[in-house]
């Protein structure tokens, strides 16, 4: 195994990063709170551990996890005295399903009894959820360490350690409001440099590419979706983006489509790392460099459940269900995230004994369901519409099983025919008698969070599965 070879060779960093990573950092996590420079040595260790020993230390941190709940969150202890659930009796990860799911509403509803009674400080969080509704939970320090470690663990498989140059491409609202002026001095320090993708207009998206220029990062860091209408911005300017020295582009929030990744990597000039994981869910899985799209699984236990709620035999899809083991002040026990995957049962050419998954299908939101109850992911539509050199931009919004409104920004040469060709297009695949809408607009706006959503479906694909 090439493994351990592929472990960051240290003379490769400048020294100003060496400075950063090794001390700087260490001393502004220590002076938080935070242990996360130990976490990441302790991560780095067990990446190689063997499945059969990972497995384990999950079992006995979620046993922890578990105990604690029961002892220190009065949702918890409630919650287990009305099922007659014992945390002493827990010997595998399937012991998790005699413990009922944790819902959005579930959180929204007990979010102050969610909380132990030896928390330390809480970090608050409200994301507003592709659904809009918003959701309101706390972080602990435990938590932020993990999830922090997790992240650099992953930025240093690609070669890129904190303290070197990085360009994030950000819309959400809570890391705009974070910008203090604590916050702006430690991005300078970290050479982090953030650029709102609320708005991209072609000024804004000039503006982007010139920062990119100039900055000359490590890394890019964002959503698919922005990092490629910047990659399609700089080629339409006809201004070169390779050869800056960008390692890697980490997408990260969204599905990544495959002519988003082709885009991305020719137009940087560098690989794009997939990553999956929210504020609410955690850091889930990260792809390493042969591929792999790796679980976090010392922090984060995943589930893979049909519509009915129980767990698939791996290798089949479902959708993710996860634990977080180091959610003590603030749990996250078996949390329903609405994305779809399948577990990987493979191994991956690294070496790593991280399990993995396979294919990150997207969110349950991202189907779209026929008129005769067939589920199939809004790709089947998108590809509909992603063929015609007439359709400059779009966005399908299935309002019900009869109808369907299609948004569409005109290019060259969008007539009546084009229209025609969308509804035939779209009724193939929903099904003869659907009414497809097409409307024109000047351009597709993003969601509040900044996001660009293709398929949005108001048809609940689980049920009529
Ligand atoms: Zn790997």
């Amino acid at each position: 195994m090439a493994g351990r070879e592929r472990l960051m060779n240290k003379d490769a960093r400048s020294p100003y990063t060496r400075f950063i990573a090794d001390v700087v950092f260490p001393l502004h996590e220590r002076l938080k709170r935070h242990d996360t420079v130990a976490v990441r040595k302790q991560l780095e260790d067990s990446q190689w551990w063997s499945r059969e020993r990972l497995a384990r230390f999950q079992v006995e941190r979620l046993r922890a996890l578990l105990r604690h709940a029961g002892q220190h969150v009065p949702y918890y202890k409630a919650l287990f005295a009305r099922v007659g659930f014992d945390p002493e009796q827990v010997q595998s990860i399937s012991d998790l399903g005699k413990l009922p799911f944790l819902t959005k509403a579930e959180i929204r509803a007990h979010t102050d009894d969610l909380k132990a009674d030896d928390a330390g400080a809480l970090a608050r969080f409200n994301t507003g959820g592709s659904s809009g509704e918003p959701l309101i939970f706390y972080i602990g320090n435990e938590r932020v360490s993990h999830d922090v470690a997790a992240k650099w663990r992953a930025t240093r498989w690609w070669g890129v350690d904190i303290g070197d140059p990085e360009i994030v491409v950000w819309g959400s609202p809570i890391e705009l409001s974070a910008q203090d002026r604590i916050r702006a001095v430690r991005d300078k320090l970290l050479r982090t440099e953030l650029l709102p993708a609320f708005e991209m207009s072609d000024a804004k998206l000039d503006g982007f590419i010139e920062r990119i220029r100039v900055r000359r990062p490590k890394m890019l860091f964002g959503y698919p979706s922005a990092l490629s209408h910047i990659a399609q911005h700089a080629n339409r300017r006809g201004v070169r983006m390779d050869g800056l020295g960008i390692k890697v582009a980490f997408c990260t929030s969204e599905r990544l489509y495959e002519h988003q990744r082709e885009l991305i990597e020719s137009t940087f000039g560098c690989p794009v790392a997939n990553g999956y994981g929210s504020r609410d869910a955690g850091f889930i899985a990260h792809q390493c460099p042969e591929g792999g799209m790796h679980l976090t699984a010392e922090d984060v236990v995943v589930e893979i459940v049909d519509s009915a709620g129980q767990v698939v035999p791996a290798g089949e899809s479902g959708e993710i269900v996860v634990t977080h083991l180091a959610t003590r002040e603030f749990p996250f026990i078996r949390y329903r995230t609405g994305d779809v995957a399948t577990l990987d049962t493979g191994a991956c050419a690294c070496g790593r004994g991280l399990p993995m998954l396979k294919e990150i299908q997207g969110r349950t939101t991202d189907f779209v369901v026929a008129r005769d109850g067939t589920v199939m992911h809004g790709l089947a539509l998108i590809y509909v519409l992603r063929d015609l050199p007439q359709v400059g931009g779009f966005r399908v919004v299935q309002e019900s099983l009869e109808l369907t409104r299609v948004q569409v920004v005109p290019g060259a040469g969008f007539d009546g025919a084009t229209v025609e060709r969308i509804q035939r297009g779209l009724c193939a695949r929903l099904g003869a008698g659907v009414s497809v809408e097409v409307e024109q607009v000047d351009e597709i706006p993003p969601e509040k969070s900044g996001k660009y959503r293709y398929i949005v479906s108001k048809v609940d694909a689980a049920g009529a599965a």
